[in-house]
């Protein structure tokens, strides 16, 4: 649709959607206390696939163990496909919310864990939700193919491949384009949007080091895994301070270092854990190797009996907008929302988002809703006080229902609205 004609669509959508937020709310305080742990989304799934049904879409499920694609086919016109991931935290609550989840579940070490949706992806699902009641009752005012999916495990960056794994590219229409969007900490109300890379990569490695153990009063007899872990550590915190271009931007953490159980035992070995983020794949190529170069290199000064062993923790793709696609999408915001859309900076999380574009190859954008209540955001943004509101992640995170709800409806109706006809 032309700016002209989405301006019309959005302003007979607006009342439907006034009329469907209680539905909606309803709906999002029921998934916030029945928050699920990555790759075990069967409730939500569940949830998500029979209303998908009640709208008259064409439903598949089970797609990576808990996927869910709906297919909404309304005469000629392309293909658009929303995502909405699905998985809650390990984390326990503490917003204080009379709807706050009290959930316990098992993580996959068997360990007792809090489960709570501070990531927001109850929020993702209900939007998608709402997103396809509205263009299923309302199929007089477009034309085209909508295809809604709902994705398990991104907090583990799996999800999206588990569903590509299961034949999602043979078995639903390419999409001429995908959209995903993210509720975080910003003025609800508002959209961010930003053409390139608006997501880091997110690379995590564990490095095992081998060494000789033995007596702590006869460090001769040994290779002592500990120096060699410190060591290598702090090296490596030389890639981004000595190799990286300063106009790159990247992160370089160890985030566990574990080794020995006594203090005169010389252990056998030492693991470092480590997380990379950065915003270029070329820089990220370049750091990966460079990890590799030092800690083989530190293990040979320490003269180790074999050299280190590398395991991939996770791999989460960077998150890089389609310039001309994220135009349309920015031009079709701007019309929605005026000021209250605008150029965001990219942020350092990761998401598994584009699996789904670079595995079919077309284009794909994503963009941010802000969550905070605009008064508290306004007030911490004068008193230079932003990085005090509790981020994603946070057991404190909580946004606001409302305009939130409304927001990420609209900002997704708008944005499907610019492909179809
Ligand atoms: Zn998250
Ligand atoms: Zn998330």
């Amino acid at each position: 649709m032309e700016i002209s004609k989405i301006k019309a669509f959005n302003a007979t959508m607006d009342s439907f959607i006034e009329q469907l937020l209680p539905e909606l709310e309803e709906i999002y305080k029921d998934l916030h206390q029945n928050p699920e742990l990555s790759m075990e989304e069967f409730r939500t799934a569940k949830i998500a696939a029979d209303y998908l049904t009640q709208c008259q879409f064409e439903v598949s499920t089970g797609i990576g163990i808990t996927g869910v694609v709906g297919v909404l086919r309304n005469g000629k016109g392309p293909v658009v496909m929303l995502r909405a991931d699905m998985d809650a935290l390990p984390v326990t609550e503490n917003t204080g919310l009379p709807y706050a989840s009290t959930k316990i579940a098992r993580d996959e070490e068997g360990v007792e864990v809090g489960v709570s949706h501070v990531c927001g992806h109850d929020l993702h699902v209900t939007w998608l939700m709402g997103i396809a009641r509205l263009f299923s009752e309302h199929k007089e005012l477009w034309k085209g193919t909508l295809m809604a999916v709902f994705q398990p495990g991104e907090e583990v960056g799996r999800g999206a491949q588990s569903m590509v794994d299961d034949g999602m590219l043979e078995r639903f229409p390419k999409p001429d384009i995908i959209l995903g969007q993210h509720v975080m900490v910003g003025e609800a109300g508002t959209v961010g949007y930003r053409s390139g890379a608006i997501l880091a990569a997110g690379n995590s490695l564990k490095v095992k080091l081998f060494g000789r153990g033995g007596h702590g009063s006869q460090p001769q007899t040994t290779v002592d895994p500990v120096v060699m872990a410190a060591a290598t550590t702090l090296r490596l915190q030389t890639i981004v301070s000595r190799e990286v271009a300063p106009i790159e931007n990247a992160v370089l953490t160890v985030g566990a270092l574990q080794a020995g159980t006594k203090e005169n035992i010389i252990p056998e070995d030492a693991t470092l854990k480590l997380n990379i983020r950065t915003f270029d794949e070329g820089v990220k190529n370049q750091i990966l190797s460079a990890v590799k170069r030092i800690c083989c290199a530190e293990c040979a000064a320490s003269n180790a009996p074999r050299e280190p062993e590398f395991t991939e923790l996770s791999s989460y793709p960077l998150t890089e907008n389609d310039a001309l696609a994220t135009a349309r999408v920015a031009g079709a915001f701007e019309a929605q929302f005026g000021d209250k859309s605008y150029e965001t900076k990219p942020a350092s999380g990761s998401e598994d988002f584009s699996v789904f574009g670079r595995n079919w190859h077309v284009p794909y954008v994503f963009w941010f809703v802000g969550g905070t209540d605009p008064v508290l955001y306004l007030e911490a943004k004068k008193n230079n006080q932003l990085n005090a509101i509790p981020s994603n992640h946070s057991p404190m995170f909580a946004p606001v229902i409302h305009p939130t709800l409304k927001t990420g409806l609209q900002a997704m109706m708008t944005a499907a609205a610019a492909w179809l006809n």
